[in-house]
């Protein structure tokens, strides 16, 4: 572990309630520099078990600004273009205790809303400058709607994006909606929005990008080399760190991974198909993997993967809006152009699944709604799947195993 960590106690040895210990960073990320993939997941875990934003208070330590996008996705690319730090908000995760948000909530939400206010509500969020909520569904809208008033000193967005992608309308209407963004962006930052500013953000995204979509291949052809897990962290980081520490940490982890002679297990490839905004907890991805899977696909950090390559030459702003609105992703808040049915199928012939998990945060609709229409498509080609619902603080993970367990062994004796 690099030493400017400090180390905190896992979770499991923390009494009920008793805070989490706070990791400080160093402003300029030296941690996360020439290490091992091995030490990058520690460092991962440590991040994620702190959740007071370890990385944006490094990064406000300096007198820099920082803007907490909530998922599933936001052009980031525009709050690195004014100099700002863009962090992805993915809730609480299973260390933080709800105590004040369940009073604002009905019981019937999705964990990540509730931990997400309450965050809010216990200053964990004050590393953060100003907030965008993209509309994907009514729990984002009414989380935006809060934060303004909860905290009223800070900018919060809601952005709203398309859902019809063949209307000649809907990129000028996407640039519009960034212009608007961009107008509050500019005040948070106290600097005027530039396109070749933007041009540079573009092409430091796209080697991030690009980078990731390496990541991806490995994983889909070589699913041996590397965990689900530690495919999960180094990506996870993606969305907190700069991202000009978060290239160097991904080209260095390629080329480990890459020299990686694993054994080869008797398992199953499959998807993951749901967890495109709460995030399920790491023991249940691992679990995944322990009971025989080969995870060679998923939608566990859509954000870095939603398009490849932005054009900077063009006009950078109307080249982002149409990477978006042609992006071909087909999840529980976006439909593409084809039917659900085709984008499932397609998906799994794509990365030749023998079977597809729906892991599904409980009680988000836009996810559970798609299950419906995936699991008609795979019947009619009687193609397996399993659904399981997770919460942040899930525990206990007997009944899970034993349906995975199941499932793994339906495909491979039958
Ligand atoms: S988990 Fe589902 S319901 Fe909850 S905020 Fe995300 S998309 Fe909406």
């Amino acid at each position: 572990m690099p030493d400017l960590v400090q180390l905190r106690p896992v979770a499991a040895d923390l009494e009920d309630g008793e805070p989490v210990p706070r990791i400080e960073l160093s402003p300029e990320f030296r941690e996360f520099s020439g290490i091992s993939v091995e030490a990058a997941v520690r460092l991962a875990h440590e991040v994620l078990n702190d959740p007071s934003f370890p990385t944006v208070r490094a990064w406000r330590a300096s007198g820099r600004k920082a803007v907490g996008c909530f998922p599933v996705y936001t052009p980031q690319e525009l709050v690195h273009s004014l100099g700002m730090l863009p962090a992805t908000m993915h809730g609480g995760g299973e260390n933080l205790q709800i105590t004040r948000a369940d009073a604002a909530l009905g019981s019937f939400l999705c964990s990540i809303s509730k931990s997400t206010l309450e965050m809010a509500l216990t200053g964990l969020l004050d590393p953060f400058d100003a907030f965008v909520f993209p509309y994907i569904c009514d729990v984002s809208r009414n989380l935006e709607g809060i934060f303004a008033r909860v905290l009223p000193d800070r900018s919060t967005h809601m952005l709203h994006l398309p859902q019809s992608f063949t209307s000649p309308a809907t990129v000028p209407f996407l640039v519009a909606e960034y212009r608007s963004l961009l107008r509050k962006l500019e005040r948070v930052a106290g600097r005027e929005f530039s396109a070749d500013d933007l041009r540079h953000s573009l092409d430091v995204f796209n080697e991030q990008r690009a980078l990731v979509a390496e990541l991806t291949e490995l994983r889909r052809e070589a699913p041996w080399s590397f965990s689900l897990t530690e495919h999960y962290l180094l990506l996870r980081l993606g969305a907190l760190l700069p991202r000009e520490v978060h290239i160097p940490l991904l080209r260095g982890a390629l080329a480990e991974l890459r020299a990686r002679q694993p054994k080869r297990k008797d398992a199953v490839r499959v998807i993951l198909v749901g967890p495109f905004c709460e995030q399920p907890t790491l023991e249940l991805l691992q679990l995944v993997e322990d009971v025989g899977c080969y995870v060679v696909g998923d939608e566990l950090q859509m954000l870095h993967s939603w398009y490849r390559r932005v054009d900077a030459s063009a006009d950078p702003l109307e080249s982002l809006a149409a990477a978006y609105a042609r992006a071909p992703i087909d999840i529980g808040v976006r439909s593409t152009p084809t039917t659900k049915a085709e984008a499932i199928l397609a998906r799994v012939d794509r990365c030749r699944a023998d079977g597809v998990i729906f892991l599904t945060a409980k009680f988000c609709e836009p996810a559970l709604e798609d299950v419906v229409l995936y699991r008609r498509a795979l019947d009619g080609r009687h193609l397996p799947y399993l659904h399981m619902e997770f919460e942040e603080k899930s525990t206990s993970f007997e009944q899970s195993r034993l349906q995975l367990e199941t499932f793994v062994e339906s495909i491979l004796f039958e």
